[in-house]
């Protein structure tokens, strides 16, 4: 996998590190509060993962699995839901983890959608960040592992058609890979 990388952002010790960072802002706000930590499928599952076990506090864990409309790769922002959370939401402090941040789009949808359901506090938890996130300010990510540039990205829980997320590090995905 590692001969598909263009450049490696990130090595594994790297995201190890400022994970255990976040975990403990996360255990120091969210104290007593059994904060319900909801993972965004499939590619929030090794962040989620690692930040779970980083921390020292209570917390509970559930899953949404969303789709976006439309084809192409620009992503247009209104998402269909595949898997709803098991856990109901209201009065719960949610912090929602998400893989990556691109336009924002995406998270903006579904933070809505979650807010209807009447939390008592709802934050972003994401690993990654591009710019146009910075620029578009459609979601305030509140705990965020790294700014990243713009490229297409795949590890740590990010695909390439279904692959590259089990590598351990970050890396930009070589052009050729998917020119053919
Ligand atoms: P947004 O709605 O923020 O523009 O899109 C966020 C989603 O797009 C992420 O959850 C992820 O699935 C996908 N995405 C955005 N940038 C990348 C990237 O560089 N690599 C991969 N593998 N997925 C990305």
């Amino acid at each position: 996998m590692a001969d598909d990388l263009s450049e490696v952002l990130y090595q594994p010790e790297e995201i190890e590190a400022r994970v255990k960072e976040l975990a403990a802002q996360i255990d120091s706000d969210y104290a007593g509060k059994n904060v319900l930590m909801v993972g965004i499928l499939n590619g929030a599952v090794m962040m989620m993962a690692d930040l779970t076990r980083a921390m020292h506090e209570h917390c509970q864990m559930d899953w949404m699995a969303i789709s976006s409309y439309g084809s192409g790769v620009a992503s247009s922002g209104v998402v269909r839901i595949l898997k709803d959370m098991n856990a109901p939401v209201e009065g719960r402090h949610v912090l929602v983890v998400e893989d990556i941040v691109d336009t924002g789009l995406t998270l903006s949808y579904l933070l809505d959608n979650l807010r209807s359901r009447n939390p008592a506090s709802i934050e972003i938890c994401a690993a990654f960040r591009k710019p146009e996130a910075v620029r578009a300010q459609n979601v305030q990510v509140k705990y965020l592992g790294f700014d990243i540039p713009s490229d297409f990205v795949v590890g740590y829980g990010l695909d390439y058609d279904g692959r590259y997320r089990n590598l351990r590090g970050l890396g930009i995905l070589d052009p050729k890979v998917y020119s053919g």
